[in-house]
């Protein structure tokens, strides 16, 4: 079979190489690394061009090929983890044999630091909206069938939409359906849908656009962007999550995640802060799993509740949170996570500090 490899510089560079039957064509990424997993590559397939972005570290591997024949709408992803090969499998319309794979289009085969990789978008349909509170709503996006892509835990992704003739682009943080849904059964593999908690600014520029779409518009969605790595969860004992306002929608699958996945974990403590009770994102849904899960626990603190208010109040404090970040033991290993207003996480960072927490044990989410 003919082969269109490239040699690369150094011995840990990716490559491809592709074969084919009567009804298939399989690409294959060699990444030469070992953890490798479904949320490592993006895949699309638009008309005849063809994208599969891996993610290697700090890098991006793009290839980017113009197919000399037509394939089917959909396509399986599958990874080969303890050699790090991920399978692309293309289905063929018709059952000719094709002489290559296709021609080369912009950056193909290359390997790029990810921060200079740029970012691409597909077009994704407005499935369902639902309000959450009185200005925030859960809007639930489908992938095309021709697209492969899972935003990792932590990581945002960026919606663009034309608005008055210019293209408008806003971060944004993927969460579940629901804080409880995933114990009830895992995700599946390759869900095509991505749900967001999206706060409406009556005056923002975004915003109100977003929540004027209709069912069934589109939306750009990106690849996705941010430095967590679950990695941080390894050993880890106490799991403190400080989140402000929308400032929780990271939270959502990192707390899902560690409940799940982490069993040196003891305790997971979320402080929520928010203006009022009504501002409050999925309150029974938190207070339900605090029931579900002992090892879970959350406390509220409003910056302007009404009068009959008897929990915390205030914004957010050295004396609050040196009450609230109590380890379960002495030396055991901590986990810090904070998001809201900038000014919120800049405070928090340096009262964490003050309170001798280390860099390590902080992760701050930021654009
Ligand atoms: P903007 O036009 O930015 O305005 C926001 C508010 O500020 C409005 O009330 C507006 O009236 C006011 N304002 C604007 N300009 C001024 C000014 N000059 N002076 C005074 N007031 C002003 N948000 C979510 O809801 N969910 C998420 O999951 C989410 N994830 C994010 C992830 C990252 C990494 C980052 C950085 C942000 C995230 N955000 C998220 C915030 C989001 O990106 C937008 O900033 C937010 O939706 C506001 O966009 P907008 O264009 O509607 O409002
Ligand atoms: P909000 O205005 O409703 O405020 C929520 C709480 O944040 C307040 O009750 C208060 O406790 C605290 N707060 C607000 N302003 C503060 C200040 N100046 N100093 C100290 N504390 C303050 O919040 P919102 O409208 O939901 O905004 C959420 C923010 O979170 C947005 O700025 C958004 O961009 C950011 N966000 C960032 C990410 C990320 O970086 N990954 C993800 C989601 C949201």
């Amino acid at each position: 079979q003919a082969t269109d490899t490239l040699a690369r510089e150094g011995p840990s560079s990716p490559s491809y190489d592709w074969f084919q039957t009567d009804s298939l064509v399989t690409i294959v990424i060699y990444t030469k690394q070992k953890d490798i997993t479904l949320d490592s590559v993006i895949v699309d397939h638009q008309d005849d061009s063809f994208r599969a972005e891996t993610i290697i570290k700090d890098y991006s591997y793009l290839i980017n090929i113009e197919l000399s024949h037509a394939v089917q709408e959909d396509f399986s992803v599958r990874i080969v983890e303890n050699v790090g090969k991920i399978e692309i499998v293309l289905k063929k319309k018709e059952n000719t044999s094709w002489k290559c794979l296709g021609h080369p289009l912009e950056n193909h085969n290359s390997l790029v630091p990810k921060k200079d990789a740029g970012l691409f978008y597909r077009q994704c349909q407005l499935i369902s909206k639902e309000d959450v509170t009185h200005d925030t709503r859960l809007f639930c996006f489908m992938l095309p069938p021709s697209t492969h892509l899972q935003v990792p835990i932590g990581q945002h992704v960026y919606l663009k939409l034309t608005i008055t003739d210019t293209e408008i682009v806003k971060p944004y943080t993927p969460v579940s359906d629901s804080l409880l849904s995933e114990f009830k059964e895992p995700a599946l593999p390759n869900n095509k849908y991505i749900y967001f908690l999206i706060k409406i600014y009556p005056a923002g520029l975004f915003t109100p656009e977003l929540d004027h779409l209709q069912i069934g518009d589109f939306v750009f969605v990106s690849n996705p962007e941010g430095n967590f790595k679950t990695s941080q969860f390894q050993e880890l004992e106490d799991l403190f999550l400080l989140a402000a306002g929308t400032g929780f929608t990271p939270m959502v699958k990192l707390l899902n995640y560690a409940l799940t996945n982490i069993p040196s974990l003891r305790k997971v403590k979320l402080m929520f802060f928010n203006k009022t009770e009504d501002d409050i994102i999925w309150r029974s849904h938190l207070e339900e799993l605090t029931f579900k899960d002992k090892r879970f626990d959350v406390e509220f603190v409003l910056s302007a509740p009404i009068s009959e208010w008897n929990g915390k109040q205030g914004h957010v404090s050295p004396a609050l949170l040196s009450e609230f970040l109590k380890r379960s033991s002495d030396k055991s290993k901590v986990l810090i996570c904070i998001c809201g207003p900038t000014p919120f996480t800049e405070q928090g960072i340096k009262f964490l500090h003050e309170l001798n927490f280390s860099k390590d044990e902080i992760h701050s989410f930021t654009a």
